[in-house]
């Protein structure tokens, strides 16, 4: 970790649009373990990479990352539902100095952090009020399990989708040889990393999920969904391993997610996730939050991003809320209104009474980024937050 870095700097063949620019640069993190940080600008493209990891294949893969993602690449056109960024803020600065200087977050690891009371409590306050919107819908209450098997995920093509994000969950080989060896000489290395023999760990089975709604569309494969319709809601941990883009409560490793999930007709779903939109318009207004909820697009990795992001983006599948950041005058995603089409119906088999593949979207909220996002407009003091946030946080 502390061996010397160098910066590369590389012309790029092809401009680079506006609308990619975040997208690449976060891309550029897989690109190769040397690189420790990456910007991009029109034309140009900064690494830092360690030196003792510099290698002639570096530029080639650069390369390669911008010809696929910019070639061809047609700018999207960003549809804003609601546009709320004017609203009052009062608090200017990164919370996360002053979050870290009263203990109230603590960094395990890269993207890995335990909150304290003030973000515990506020995140329940956050969690009363989405499982009043899930009420709303009747939402029926579900709890799922963190870990999920590989070949769900290889069932709805998540390995082709986002295989740099995929986080795997493993244990030693039945065999007492193996477990004793590991007991008695296992050990972490500098970088923490777990040495031990060759073959002691079992093949990959299951990874640790990265979304909440595909178990529910698991738990219905393969038969008929028997109402016809159905609204559920569960909180769960998600895992979306961002690389050297894992820098604070903004991107986590291991974040909580809540959703709020409908299954059914095409109307039904549609239907749903714009009721959802309006009613959690109400909720944002009484918080007092400045944000924007416009189109977007799941980051798809490099080979699949352009056909699947504009995919999205011609069919309306994606919308973000995406709340200020008035210090790093940016916006961060703190939740979205997702529709995935027939795609689960389809290709897990959930079917509808006519015989047709269900339709099914989600409501999804990132728990520790929309506490992040109300602190960084708002501040660490609960008497300079709006009356309804103050009311519903109990000490
Ligand atoms: P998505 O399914 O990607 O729309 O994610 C739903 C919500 O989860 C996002 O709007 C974020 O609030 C949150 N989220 C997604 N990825 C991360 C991450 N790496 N760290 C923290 N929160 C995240
Ligand atoms: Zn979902």
């Amino acid at each position: 970790m502390s061996t010397p870095s160098v910066i590369v700097e590389i012309e790029t063949a092809l401009p680079i649009p506006a609308h990619l620019i975040g997208e690449l640069q976060s891309k550029l993190a897989y690109v190769d373990e040397s690189i420790v940080e990456a910007k991009v600008q029109a034309n140009k493209i900064t690494l830092v990479v360690q030196e003792d990891g510099l290698n002639d294949s570096l530029k080639e893969k650069v390369a390669r990352v911008v010809s696929s993602m910019v070639k061809g690449a047609i700018q999207p056109k960003i549809q804003v539902l609601e546009s709320h960024l004017e609203r009052p803020v009062s608090y200017q600065l990164d919370p996360m100095l002053e979050l870290a200087r009263r203990g109230e977050i603590s960094q395990e690891a890269y993207g890995i952090y335990s909150l304290g009371p003030l973000l515990s409590r506020l995140i329940a306050f956050f969690e009363s009020q989405f499982l009043e919107l899930a009420d709303s819908f009747d939402a029926a209450p579900y709890r799922f399990p963190t870990l999920i098997p590989a070949r769900y995920l290889e069932r709805v093509n998540y390995f082709r989708s986002f295989p740099h994000s995929l986080s795997f969950a493993t244990h030693l080989r039945e065999d007492l040889d193996v477990i004793d060896a590991f007991a008695q000489s296992a050990c972490c290395d500098a970088d923490g990393a777990v040495q031990a023999g060759e073959r002691t760990f079992a093949p990959i089975q299951t990874l640790l999920s990265p979304a909440v709604c595909y178990h529910l569309y698991f738990a219905l494969a393969d038969r008929p969904l028997p109402s016809g319709k159905l609204a559920a809601t569960a909180v769960g941990n998600c895992f979306r391993y961002e690389s050297i883009n894992l820098n604070s409560l903004e991107r986590l490793w291991n974040f909580s997610m809540r959703e709020i999930i409908f299954v059914g007709p095409k109307d039904y779903v549609l239907e749903n996730r714009e009721i959802g939109r309006q009613r959690m318009a109400e909720v944002l207004e009484k918080i007092g939050l400045a944000y924007q909820v416009e189109s977007a697009n799941d980051p798809f990795f490099i080979g699949e991003f352009r056909k699947q992001a504009a995919f999205q983006s011609a069919f309306q599948l994606k919308f973000e809320i995406r709340a200020r950041l008035p210090f790093k005058e940016s916006t961060l995603a703190v939740g979205s209104y997702n529709y995935h089409q027939d795609f689960f119906g389809r290709n897990l088999n959930i079917t509808l009474p006519d015989g047709g593949p269900v339709h099914t979207g989600c409501i999804a909220f990132g728990l520790e980024r929309i506490a992040f996002a109300f602190l960084a407009q708002f501040g660490l003091e609960p008497a300079g937050w709006p009356e309804t946030v103050r009311e519903g946080f109990h000490e």
